[in-house]
């Protein structure tokens, strides 16, 4: 028998986000397989009650709360008390909570404190005949791994996108309040610096990946490159379509060579074997060559389409379900024009 314990923090506004409510989902998922094994939610923020309250016919045993203005921003002198001390409450044994830069930061110190062990970056976990068993990927997703443990506690941070997020119905939990113990803090949170909605391009719940490569930047038929011109259609598409901008390394690369670039990229946009890995339903490159270090990016990107004017790129040999043979500038103009015909 296991003890499970789902752990969360509550985004700013007091709720759980969506990525713990994903996680809630796979904790659930465990029950069944763990037989006789109690599910406890543990909640960390401003006010655990709220967060409790909206997950409260999940099914819980137990839910622990750590409530207070502290609590409510991510800072790892605070956060580590907090989850140390709803571990403990709890007697956890199995911890499920959600893979967010706040968990991330902090979880391994739980683990260590614990004495337990860690498991990032997991896709998926079940359970079967009292055995937990978690999958993740290795070598940029090139193989999937089966992993299970004896050492208890044993820490699982789920990646976002890997379950359904929880959407049983809301209610009145009752919570109980663990204590914690601050020592004086040193670090205060002022404020949060984060760029416009407009100006943050990457965004991993849109429908759509778009990837723009090198090939923005090249010289075109009139012998000419024309990265301003570049830089103002995927804006506009951009901002159009609230897209998530992926690109190749070719095209981040290039800022470090002193060429043209599209100045809204960075190294957090390159997508492939030494980028990211983003999951959307649609993909569409342009002016992407399709190789496989970048296209081993896709693997999670459904229905893909490409653009470019090379009709033997990589992308035809069997990396896309549609090739637009086409000039880039010419295909994306007309989109950005027919949106905005649809928009007004
Ligand atoms: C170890 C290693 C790791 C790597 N990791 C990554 C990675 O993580 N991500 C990644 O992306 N790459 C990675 N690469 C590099 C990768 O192999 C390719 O070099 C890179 O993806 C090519 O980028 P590109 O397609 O933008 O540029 P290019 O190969 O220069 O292709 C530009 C394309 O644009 C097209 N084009 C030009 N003008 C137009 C137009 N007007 N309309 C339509 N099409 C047009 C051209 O036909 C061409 O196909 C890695 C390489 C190595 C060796």
């Amino acid at each position: 028998m296991e003890t499970l314990l789902f752990l969360a923090h509550t985004e700013i506004d007091g709720s759980l986000g969506k990525a713990a409510l994903e996680a809630l989902t796979a904790a659930r998922s465990l029950v069944t397989g763990l037989a006789g094994s109690p599910l406890i939610a543990g909640l960390v923020g401003g006010d655990a009650q709220a967060a409790a309250d909206q997950i409260a016919g999940c099914g819980a045993a137990r839910f622990l709360g750590v409530s207070g203005a502290d609590f409510t921003q991510s800072r790892y002198s605070t956060d580590i008390v907090a989850t140390e001390a709803i571990c403990k409450a709890a007697a956890a044994n199995i911890v499920v909570a959600p893979a967010t830069s706040r968990w991330n930061r902090v979880l391994a110190g739980v683990a260590q404190r614990l004495g337990g062990r860690i498991d990032a970056h997991a896709a998926g976990i079940s359970a079967a005949d009292g055995t937990l068993s978690l999958t993740r990927w290795y070598y940029r997703q090139r193989m999937e791994a089966v992993v299970q443990r004896t050492r208890r506690p044993w820490f699982i941070l789920l990646e976002s996108g890997c379950a359904g997020p929880y959407a049983g119905p809301a209610g009145s939990a009752t919570v109980e309040t663990i204590p914690v113990a601050l020592t004086a803090l040193r670090t205060q949170v002022i404020g949060v610096r984060a760029p416009p909605a407009d100006e943050q391009t990457i965004r991993p719940d849109a429908r759509l990946l778009f990837v723009a490569g090198a090939g923005w930047t090249k010289s075109q038929s009139d012998g000419k490159a024309h990265a301003d011109e570049a830089e103002k259609i995927i804006r506009e598409f951009l901002h159009r379509t609230k897209a998530s901008l992926g690109s190749t390394k070719s095209l981040v690369d290039l800022s470090g060579e002193g060429h043209a670039v599209l100045k809204f990229m960075t190294h957090l946009n390159q997508v492939g074997q030494t980028g990211s890995t983003p999951r959307h339903p649609q993909g569409l490159a342009t002016c992407c060559h399709g190789e496989e270090p970048h296209t081993v990016g896709w693997r999670f990107i459904n229905e893909r389409r490409a653009i470019n004017l090379n009709p033997n790129c990589s992308w035809a040999q069997g990396k896309a379900d549609v090739l637009y043979v086409a000039d880039a500038f010419a295909v994306m103009r007309k989109v950005n024009a027919l949106l905005a015909a649809k928009q007004g």
